[in-house]
């Protein structure tokens, strides 16, 4: 899928130090690949690669980030770029009702759609209506109705005695789904539904009469939105479709289904980016909670299959003191590094989380995380504790702690003294080993890409 081998294209760069530009371009390389196999448009492909290159060659550095997090920082943001930014709303009318038109091929999903943003107005305190204007499809108008009864949601339907609650309309022929829809508007006015939701018909594919007809029903009830609803599973031909509704009908969002069973994501990259038009809820299942605002942050980090890291990302900048981390490289480099400054160093990371989410993962830092790596949090307090039982002295120049000293340290601070010589001893290896991998790997703060 889309976001394994996103998420295997970025792996890779896990655990390197410094990226150089050919690093930069093999992964954009693999990334572009992900996104063409899962059915992104290639016009999309090369305006996302070219700006993920541009800044990832860029002078974006940050103290808090190694150049793998960095990078998948950029891609997820300009993913969410991609998929529209900030959640569109919907424009509800000054004067209700609000209309609503759906349109889309058939079988995209818009009568089960109907169903379900009802329910999800009616949670929100609105008073919906459906209006039946599939006239197409035999059984359409009763699929309709169950749907509206499952919502809760009355249905205006042109057969009289037929539609549920006692709604119904005499004089509207069968033939004419331009008539119902006019007359629905009508009947949601008078009985004061304050949205009313307009199910259209679909073909199979793109037809000039059924664009006809959608183009008639919007100009007869002059729309506050027109989604367009699209089936998320269809790949390419969801750019096509998309714009020949475009062109059609003019939509003002869209609505993505199936994102159950979307193996690939493609269609939800092109589409807001070809068209122009927000997407603005999400469908992903048969039953009527399976329904969502669409959240592009969200349907980034799903499509990257990268929550945990980005997560933490988000809590590596949120915490990272860049010049303590600056002045730390520095002294671990040298081999100089301090107890005090292994507790601040130690103090920061801990702020980030639980120890055992972020080893693997440790930005800056990273050369911390094998002196960590064997201590869980409660061990962790042991050391902090350790450590504050120190004169300043001690923790400047942990040399001069003797055995006299140690014994004081254990005391003091309510552990054996075997304790204090495992700390001191570690501290002393993890010092040399800090400096050793500093020399090959690049440190914090500093520049971090060759070339
Ligand atoms: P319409 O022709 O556009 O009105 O499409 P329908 O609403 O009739 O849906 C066509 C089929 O897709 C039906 O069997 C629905 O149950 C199914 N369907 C609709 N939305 C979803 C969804 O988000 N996930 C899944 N798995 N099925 C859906
Ligand atoms: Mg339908």
């Amino acid at each position: 899928s889309l976001s394994d081998r996103l998420t295997g294209a970025l792996k890779d760069l896990r655990g390197k130090g410094k990226l150089s530009d050919a690093d930069i371009d093999r992964t954009c390389r693999e990334i572009r690949l992900a996104l063409l196999d899962a059915d992104v448009s290639l016009q999309v492909v090369r305006g996302f690669i070219a700006r993920i290159k541009e800044r990832a060659k860029g002078s974006e550095v940050s103290g808090a980030l190694n150049p793998a997090q960095q990078i998948v920082k950029i891609v997820n943001e300009e993913l969410i770029a991609v998929l529209g930014g900030e959640t569109r709303r919907i424009a509800y009318a000054k004067t209700p009702p609000t209309v609503i038109m759906l349109a889309g091929l058939q079988g995209a999903g818009k009568t089960t759609l109907a169903g379900k943003l009802a329910a999800w107005l009616i949670k929100q305190g609105h008073t919906p209506i459906l209006v039946a204007c599939d006239l197409q499809r035999p059984g359409a108008v009763d699929q309709l109705k169950v749907v509206g009864e499952r919502a809760g949601t009355p249905v205006f339907a042109p057969h009289p005695g037929t539609s549920v609650g006692g709604e119904g309309v005499l004089g509207v022929s069968a033939a004419d789904p331009i008539g119902v829809a006019r007359d629905g508007i009508e009947h949601a006015r008078a009985r004061q539904h304050d949205v009313v939701i307009v199910d259209t018909a679909g073909r199979l594919g793109i037809d000039a009469e059924l664009m006809a007809q959608a183009k008639g029903i919007r100009d007869a009830v002059s729309p506050d939105e027109v989604l367009f609803v699209v089936d998320a599973m269809i790949g390419q031909d969801a750019v096509t479709t998309a714009e020949a509704f475009a062109e059609g009908v003019d939509f003002t969002g869209v609505v993505l289904t199936k994102l159950d069973g979307d193996a690939r994501g493609g269609a939800a990259l092109s589409v807001r980016e070809i068209t122009g038009r927000p997407i603005m809820f999400a469908s992903s299942g048969e039953k009527l909670e399976d329904f969502d605002v669409f959240h592009p942050d969200r349907m980034a980090s799903r499509i990257l299959g990268m929550g945990d890291v980005l997560s933490l990302i988000e809590q590596a900048e949120e915490h990272w003191d860049a010049e303590q981390a600056e002045a730390a490289a520095a002294k671990i480099t040298q081999g100089e590094l301090t107890l005090e400054d292994f507790l601040e160093q130690m103090l920061m990371i801990r702020k980030m989380g639980p120890i055992g989410n972020l080893l693997g993962m440790l930005p800056g830092a990273g050369q911390m995380k094998d002196a960590l790596a064997q201590v869980d949090d409660k061990q962790l307090d042991r050391v902090q504790a350790i450590i504050r039982g120190m004169t300043p002295a001690e923790r400047d120049n942990p040399k001069i702690i003797n055995a006299s000293r140690r014994l004081r340290i254990a005391n003091g601070s309510g552990v054996s003294v075997s304790e204090v010589n495992q700390l001191v001893d570690r501290f002393f290896e993890a010092r040399k080993m800090m400096a050793q991998m500093s020399g090959r790997m690049g440190m914090p703060g500093g520049n971090r890409r060759s070339n």
